[in-house]
């Protein structure tokens, strides 16, 4: 039996992780991290300055909170040797770099996205850009949340364009245009237009469309229910157990990639 921590564990990933654990075999939640400490359905949750001995006991860490408590459960000492399961999203550079440098002594895989779908998607999007000239199909990527969501784009709508530029031998940073609004000018070739819309209860919806003089090709993916997250962090978390430090890929624990 695997014994799981969760970071964030009072949030909707949280709460969500929780249920689905309780019914899945082989996973034993053993305690939780939030900002307020105290019983959450009969888990023990700390704070993060006070859970050192939970993480002792933990064999994977499973974060779904933000990017200051990503940051913070990164620097806790117990963490060493153990497995860390990352979704939180919106981390920015420096907690990215802490990651990197965290998996020198922990195994540690992040996904911005969770879901045999995106991950096979992410795979399509390279091949289809890879495929389509830039200066004939011109690539945009939207997506689609719920009112509450905290970072935009989305985790997911970046990783998609960063395949898309990988297709296009680019990098992201070289390509990305951040919605448009005013006197813009035409459009550049090659540039890969973002889009975020925010609303009510939207679970996750992502588009990247390719669009030519004549034909438009879209690939698009739509989470129905959030526990499709959850569940793909639970394999990741089942996969992880054990393994030696270094960084890991929800493509890898999918047999997507090597
Ligand atoms: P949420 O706001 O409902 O939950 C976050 C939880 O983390 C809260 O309980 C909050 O109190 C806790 N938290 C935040 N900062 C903290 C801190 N400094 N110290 C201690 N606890 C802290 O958010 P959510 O909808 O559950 O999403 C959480 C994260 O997971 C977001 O970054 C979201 O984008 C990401 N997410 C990823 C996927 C995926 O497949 N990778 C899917 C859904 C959500």
């Amino acid at each position: 039996v695997t014994s799981i921590v969760i970071c964030g564990l009072r949030g909707r990933m949280g709460q969500t992780l929780l249920r689905l654990a309780r019914e899945r075999d082989g996973l034993d939640v053993i305690g939780g991290i939030d900002r307020d400490a105290g019983d959450s359905d009969g888990i023990d949750v700390q704070r993060m300055e006070d859970c050192e001995a939970l993480l002792q006991r933990a064999g994977v860490v499973i974060d779904f909170s933000s990017a200051a408590a990503t940051g913070a459960l990164l620097g806790r000492d117990a963490l060493r040797g153990r497995a860390l399961v990352i979704g939180t999203t919106g981390l920015g550079d420096d907690v990215e770099e802490r990651i990197d440098a965290r998996s020198g002594d922990v195994a540690v895989l992040t996904a911005a996205n969770f879901s045999v779908g995106v991950n096979l998607l992410l795979g399509l999007t390279a091949r289809v850009a890879a495929a389509l000239p830039a200066s004939a199909y011109d690539i945009e990527v939207l997506e689609a949340h719920h009112r509450r969501k905290a970072d935009a784009p989305s985790g997911t709508a970046l990783a998609l364009a960063r395949a898309a530029a990988q297709g296009r031998g680019a990098t992201l940073d070289e390509l990305r245009r951040d919605g448009r609004s005013g006197d813009t000018g035409a459009r550049p070739e090659g540039e890969i237009g973002m889009h975020a819309v925010r609303g009510g209860g939207v679970v996750g919806e992502h588009s990247v469309m390719f669009i030519g003089e004549r034909e438009r090709v879209e690939l698009r993916h739509e989470a129905f229910d959030r526990s499709l997250f959850a569940d793909g962090a639970l394999v990741a978390a089942q996969w992880l157990a054990g393994r030696a430090p270094g960084r890991y890929s929800m493509q890898q624990v999918l047999g997507l990639e090597p």
